[in-house]
C-alpha cells in the first residue's frame, strides 16, 4: 500500500497500528490534524475485509472529522480509530481496555469516544486504562454520554432547515422523509421527525430495528434495496458511508439528501452529480455534528446539557449558509464546506505562525 500517495492520505499528521495478540487487539488510529486541537474522533469496531481497507476508512473518517470539528467551532482537530473486528463476536472489556493503553501511549494526540459498533460501556472499559476518551456515562443533567441521540437532535434540525430552504415549509408536517437505518442515530431521528407530523419510511437490516419504529412512530417498512429509490421529500442516510455514488445517485427518489453517515458521498464529484440532478445535499459533517460537540463538551467538562443543546441549534444556520453560498457561486454544497472548514483550519494555522 502506498500510503503517502493515496488520495485519502492527505497530509495526515500520524498513523499508527496498535495490536495485542492477547486480547486480538488490530486497531489503527488516524490524526489527521491537530492545528485546532488535540484529534478528537469517535473508534469503529467493523469487521474490514482486509488491513487496507481499515486504513482507508481510517484516513477518510479522520479527515471528515477534521472538518467536522473545525465547522462545529470546536478546539479539536480530526483522528479517528478503527478496531478490526466483528463488535457482535469479538468484544471483550479486555479488549477495549488494551485500546485505551493504545491511545493512552499517543500522549493525548487523539482522544477517542465511541461510533459504529462501539458503545458508552466500551468506553468505560477504555476509560480504565487512559483518560483520553469521552462518551461516557453521565448523571441526570450533566453534558454527554452516549452521542446517537444528540446526532439525532442536529440531523432533526438540518432537516428542517433544508426543508426551509429547499421546499420553502417552515414546519414538517406531511413531508415525506426515508430514513435509511434505524440505529442508535435514525431511531431517535424517526421519533422526532414523527412527533412533528412527518411521513416516515424506513429500512434496516435488522428486523428488529424496524419493528421497533414502526410501533412507536407509525413508520412504513420499504425494503432495504429500494428505500433509496422513494419518491419521498429528503432521503436520511443514517446507516453506511458512500451511499451516494455513481449507480445511486441516478435512481435517487429524494429532492434533499440530508443524514447522519459520514462519508455519504462515495468521491466528491458526486457532490457535483447531486447538483446536476437537482438534489440539496447537506454536507454529512456538517448536519451530523451533534455528536462530536456533545462528547468535545463532556470532554472539557464544565457545560451543562441545556448548553450543549444550544450549541447543537447552531448546526442549521451553518448549513443555511452553506446552502446560499453554493447557490450564490454556483458551487456544490460539500465543496463549499470543505472550504469553509479548511479557511477555518488555515486561518488558525496561521494565528499559530504569527
Ligand atoms: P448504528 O450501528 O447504531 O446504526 C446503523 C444502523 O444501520 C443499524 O441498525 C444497521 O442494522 C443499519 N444498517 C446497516 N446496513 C444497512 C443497510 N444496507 N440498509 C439499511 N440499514 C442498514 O450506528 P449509528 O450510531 O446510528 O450511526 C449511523 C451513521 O451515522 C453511521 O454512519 C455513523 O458513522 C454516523 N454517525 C453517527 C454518530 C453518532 O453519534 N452515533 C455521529 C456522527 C455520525
Amino acid at each position: 500500500m502506498e500510503i503517502y500517495a493515496m488520495r485519502d492520505f492527505d497530509g495526515h499528521e500520524l498513523v499508527v497500528f496498535g495490536h495485542n495478540a492477547g486480547v486480538g487487539l488490530h486497531a489503527i488510529v488516524a490524526v489527521h490534524s491537530t492545528t485546532l486541537g488535540p484529534a478528537a474522533g469517535g473508534c469503529r469496531m467493523w469487521p474490514y475485509p482486509s488491513t487496507d481497507a481499515a486504513v482507508v476508512d481510517a484516513l477518510r473518517l479522520s479527515r471528515g472529522m477534521s472538518y467536522k470539528n473545525a465547522m462545529a467551532g470546536l478546539p479539536f482537530g480530526g483522528g479517528k480509530a478503527v478496531i478490526i473486528g466483528d463488535a457482535r463476536t469479538q468484544k471483550s472489556p479486555a479488549l477495549f481496555e488494551a485500546f485505551g493503553r493504545f491511545v493512552d501511549s499517543l500522549g493525548g494526540r487523539y482522544i477517542t469516544a465511541e461510533d459504529v459498533g462501539t458503545t458508552t460501556a466500551d468506553m468505560e472499559s477504555v476509560r480504565r486504562a487512559t483518560r483520553f476518551v469521552s462518551g461516557l456515562g453521565r448523571k441526570p443533567g450533566e453534558a454527554g454520554g452516549d452521542p446517537g441521540p444528540r446526532t439525532a437532535l442536529g440531523v432533526f434540525l438540518g432537516i428542517k432547515a433544508a426543508v426551509k430552504f429547499r421546499l420553502g415549509r417552515t414546519d414538517l408536517n406531511g413531508v415525506s422523509v426515508a430514513v435509511q437505518g434505524v440505529g442508535g442515530v435514525g431511531y431517535h431521528l424517526c421519533r422526532m421527525l414523527a412527533a412533528e407530523g412527518a411521513h416516515v419510511r424506513v429500512a434496516d437490516v435488522r428486523p428488529s430495528a424496524v419493528q421497533r419504529v414502526c410501533d412507536e412512530c407509525k413508520a412504513l417498512e420499504v425494503p432495504a434495496e429500494r428505500i433509496l429509490l422513494e419518491e419521498v421529500d429528503v432521503f436520511a442516510p443514517c446507516a453506511l458511508g458512500a451511499i451516494l455514488n455513481a449507480q445511486t445517485i441516478p435512481r435517487l427518489g429524494a429532492t434533499i439528501v440530508a443524514g447522519a453517515a459520514n462519508n455519504q458521498l462515495a468521491e466528491d464529484k458526486d457532490g457535483l452529480a447531486l447538483q446536476h440532478a437537482g438534489v440539496l445535499y447537506a454536507p454529512d459533517y456538517v448536519i451530523n455534528a451533534g455528536g462530536i460537540i456533545s462528547v468535545a463538551r463532556e470532554y472539557q467538562g464544565g457545560m451543562s446539557e441545556a448548553e450543549v443543546t444550544a450549541e447543537i441549534y447552531g448546526i442549521p444556520a451553518r448549513l443555511i449558509e452553506i446552502f446560499e453560498r453554493a447557490r450564490r457561486e454556483n458551487r456544490t454544497t460539500n465543496a463549499v464546506a470543505d472550504q469553509m472548514a479548511q479557511e477555518r483550519i488555515h486561518r488558525s494555522a496561521r494565528r499559530m505562525v504569527a
